[in-house]
């Protein structure tokens, strides 16, 4: 009975499942492995094979899997009242005690929080934010986004625009009026001869002539990732934060945090920005780990002074006309809570600092490997770069599919990491052991 429900599924899936970020010219073949439970640290197959989820599910799975309190929650909710709009003055419980407590985590006076369903539409939502603040201020030239190469903000058209990693564009249109790219910060592909401060101050210069370039009276925002995620994990050099805001501050520009990756527990801090690179940034958007992936929801909360604009009455009788039919969903809301609560009694951020600290440098290790040319991240979010030769950093073939095999081989050994062209991503669930630490790194060695 188990191999027929295998086979169905498999079958459906093949032939009717159109999968995101997939290459169909081969999935017809080789179809899709099929996942059935999880539990804590680690996923099942359909054959009941366990693998430790070294990817989070998709660096979302922060408080890992098979937490009976969410779904006691989430049912909960779902008898009480599983959906209203919010459209207006009507509201749910959860959806404004989640905003509360998203205010009172954020770092300075990000206070207000706008519901959407991911991290794409979170910022889509703090595109359309921003310029209806500007219009409303009167600066109604103020509309450019800048953001970095390699930067990802997701997959609706404007947050592709705004992602930066070219593959991701090749074959499609993006929008090049409005979004214009700076260099990414990476560190490891720096001239050998630069200093790390020379690198970084190079970067924030690149942002101020593009301001200059383009006008500030004509630039809306910047928006960056703590981290890179998707595009390599590039942990940028000490203070390019800070120096970035303060460009942004000179020119009236908004700084956008992206921390769909980086908040609720991945780097050991609810939300990276402050706590982790020392900025208070004018919007972050979240998403992902705000419900440890258990149902979808994304946020964008931002500051007094951006709601206090957009709350006034406008002269041309304009109102803030965007929501979703989503927007603050009661039951995504009630797992949200949940999620946080689980966070901050079980001391999540803690583990974090603790053992992710650990994996940080046990991955180190694999530095000695003669390929592994790079090892970097922060905590629950690495990255290993294969390189051909270690001194010159060229890179492997692209036929050789580095990154795919060395995910392959530990996926036979009960081991998921994600490929990344010639790299891996370690991303995995915030609650792993030592031991699991030890499992991940002898099996990536091997
Ligand atoms: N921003 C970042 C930094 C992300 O990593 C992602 C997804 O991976 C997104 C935005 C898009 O989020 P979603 O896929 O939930 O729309």
């Amino acid at each position: 009975a188990a191999n027929f429900v295998k086979q169905e599924v498999w079958e459906k899936d093949r032939d009717h499942f159109v999968h995101p970020w997939t290459d169909f010219s081969t999935f017809k073949e080789s179809g899709s492995m099929v996942f059935q439970q999880a539990d804590g640290v680690s996923v099942q197959d359909a054959d009941g094979k366990r693998y430790l989820d070294g990817i989070g599910g998709l660096w979302c799975v922060n408080i890992g899997y098979g937490r009976d309190e969410i779904a006691e929650a989430v049912a909960e909710q779902i008898r009480a009242i599983p959906y209203f709009s919010t459209f207006g003055h009507h509201t749910t419980a959860p959806a404004a005690r989640l905003a509360a407590k998203l205010a009172e985590l954020a770092p300075g006076d990000l206070n207000h929080v706008f519901y959407g369903c991911g991290g794409s539409v979170a910022n889509d939502t703090a595109v359309r934010l921003i310029h209806f603040y500007f219009n409303q201020l009167g600066k109604t030239s103020k509309k450019q986004i800048i953001s970095r190469i390699d930067g990802y903000h997701g997959s609706t058209y404007m947050a592709m625009s705004i992602t930066g990693v070219q593959f991701d564009h090749i074959g499609f249109d993006v929008e090049r009026q409005l979004v214009h790219h700076i260099s990414c910060p990476n560190p490891y592909r720096r001239p050998e001869e630069q200093s790390l401060e020379a690198f970084c101050d190079e970067k924030v210069q690149e942002l101020e002539d593009k301001i200059l370039e383009l006008g500030p009276d004509n630039v809306a925002a910047f928006f960056a990732e703590p981290i890179m995620g998707a595009g390599g994990v590039i942990v940028p050099p000490p203070g390019y934060h800070q120096k970035t805001l303060a460009v942004c501050r000179k020119y009236d520009v908004l700084y956008v945090s992206d921390e769909v990756v980086t908040a609720f527990g991945r780097l050991g801090h609810m939300f990276a920005s402050e706590d982790e690179f020392g900025i208070v940034p004018d919007i972050i958007t979240c998403a992902k780990g705000l419900t440890s992936g258990y149902l979808p929801l994304g946020a964008t909360i931002f500051s007094d002074r951006i709601y206090d604009v957009i709350s006034k009455p406008q002269a041309d009788g304009a109102l803030f006309t965007h929501g979703f039919t989503y927007s603050g969903h009661p039951v995504s809301c009630a797992a949200g809570l949940k999620n946080i609560e689980i966070m901050e009694r079980e001391g999540i951020c803690d583990h974090v600092q603790d053992v992710g600290a650990y994996f940080e440098q046990r991955l180190h290790e694999l530095k000695a490997l003669p390929i592994i040319g790079d090892v970097r991240g922060r905590k629950f979010m690495m990255c290993l770069e294969s390189v051909a030769d270690k001194t010159t950093k060229e890179l492997i073939a692209p036929e050789a599919k580095i990154g795919n095999r060395i995910a392959d081989e530990c996926q036979q050994r009960g081991l998921i990491v994600r490929p990344l062209a010639h790299m891996n991503i370690l991303s995995p669930t915030l609650i792993l052991s030592r031991q699991d630490v030890d499992f991940v790194v002898e099996t990536l060695r091997e």
